[in-house]
């Protein structure tokens, strides 16, 4: 039997471009994923939030992320449709957008407040009675499943090999993960490094280990044929979703998410929007912090409901165009960086998960870790990753660390 020298365990953005790296290091790598097509990637608005680092480490990932984007399609020989749009991040009529230019300041390139009638200079189907005003500033985009099929075509002509299988378990021998499980048959690899998005920290505990690793169930709309042209990608300028993320994975509360099914905190409506090249149009979302994995407790004509309830003041034309309700998991982390690197006490099992804004600092995290586990692995050789060890969480006394 073959034995690669790793095996990546899902083919998101982060199992695409993590194999892709590796390969491109040489090393011989199997991607594996079990062709869910609602994967979060799948899902997504593929916006490039490059201007909302906030410290230093942010701040040099986003500006490689962007980089990288802007000469990727050459790179891999495949269109990933990235260009540059306008962001309008939309006030409700009662908000103050003055109160939150403060909060707003804190970006590397802070967004500007602007009035509805110059935000529906912008974005023409906006209807100005719906909004208060909006902050703006140039976002990155690219189409998510394009960016995808880019990095895995580019990976099979470096030799890498890609296979549409569930992973069902990692072969562990002592303290050693020297492989994974199929249905039908086990492959062997010096590393395996899971990267299943929001199915990852379920996978680990299979194999009896705990990692501080949480996810929402995300809902959006897909509308396959949008006539009107939307030129902007639309997002709340009040989120609520980094409170509520916040609460969620509060040490306090982490335990539950190995226990029986539970809300953790109440749905959140983000009401956003993007049109792709295509015309094909995205519109969303609900997140909700539940700790099982599938959609069989969701309703999704209710869930329907309240996503065109949502938009439908801000841009009345989508609002009855005919669409496909679809769900996936997105997984975070307690601090807002990813959770990537070997598994404390398991020898050859490493993590890389728990993305936030993944479209605008994943790239270059990607090809830093690559370079790194080729180089051995020493701890510090990399400071960057270093911060983004599953270690930094291991002094919780509510986190144990993992076993
Ligand atoms: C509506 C929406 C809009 C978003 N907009 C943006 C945005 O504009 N910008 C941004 O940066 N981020 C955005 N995000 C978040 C972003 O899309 C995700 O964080 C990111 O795509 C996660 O990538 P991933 O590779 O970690 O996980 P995933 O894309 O979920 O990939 C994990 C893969 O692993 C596979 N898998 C799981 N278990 C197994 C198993 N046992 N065996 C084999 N395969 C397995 C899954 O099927 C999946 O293909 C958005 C998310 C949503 C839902």
């Amino acid at each position: 039997m073959e034995t690669f020298d790793w095996i990546v365990i899902g083919n998101g953005l982060a199992g695409a471009a993590l194999s892709y790296e590796l390969a491109r290091l040489g090393l011989s790598v199997l991607l594996v994923d079990d062709g869910n097509p609602n994967s979060a990637t799948r899902c997504s608005y593929g916006g490039i939030a490059h201007w909302s680092g906030t410290n230093a480490i942010t701040r040099e990932l986003c500006q490689a992320g962007i980089e990288r984007h802007r000469q990727l399609s050459d790179e891999l020989g495949a269109t990933t449709e990235f260009r540059e749009l306008d962001l309008l991040l939309t006030l409700p009529p009662d908000v103050d957008g003055a109160s939150l230019t403060e909060q707003y300041g804190r970006f590397a390139i802070a967004p500007r407040l602007i009035s509805p009638q110059e935000a529906q200079d912008i974005e023409p189907q906006l209807n100005i009675n719906a909004i208060g005003g909006a902050f703006t500033v140039k976002h990155g985009h690219v189409n998510p499943v394009k960016t995808i099929d880019g990095f895995n075509q580019a990976f099979r002509r470096l030799g890498g090999q890609q296979m549409l299988t569930a992973v069902t378990g990692l072969v562990r021998i002592k303290d050693r993960v020297t492989g994974i499980m199929t249905a039908t048959q086990a492959y062997a690899a010096d590393n395996v490094v899971v990267a299943a998005g929001g199915y990852s920290r379920t996978l680990l505990r299979q194999t009896g280990l705990s990692v501080p690793l949480y996810h929402t169930h995300a809902e959006v709309v897909t509308l396959p044929q949008v006539d009107q042209p939307l030129r902007a990608l639309i997002m709340p300028g009040v989120a609520t979703r980094f409170e509520a993320e916040a609460t969620a994975s509060d040490p306090a509360t982490d335990g539950l998410w190995d226990g029986p099914y539970r809300e953790i905190s109440p749905p959140i409506l983000d009401a956003g929007m993007i049109q792709f090249l295509d015309g094909s149009t995205y519109i969303g979302q609900v997140s909700r912090f539940r700790t099982d994995l599938g959609a069989e407790t969701i309703d999704a004509a209710q869930s329907e409901a309240s996503i065109r309830q949502g938009i439908m003041p801000l841009v009345p034309c989508l609002a009855n165009v005919p669409g496909q309700w679809r769900h996936c998991l997105v997984t975070f982390s307690r601090d807002g960086l990813p959770l990537i690197g070997p598994l404390p006490g398991v020898e050859g099992l490493h993590l890389f998960a728990g993305f936030t804004s993944p479209f605008a600092m994943l790239l270059p995290i990607a090809q830093r870790f690559a370079s790194w586990v080729q180089g051995g692995q020493q701890n510090g050789s990399d400071s960057l990753l270093g911060q983004m060890l599953i270690t930094r969480f291991s002094n919780s006394p509510n986190n144990p660390p993992p076993r």
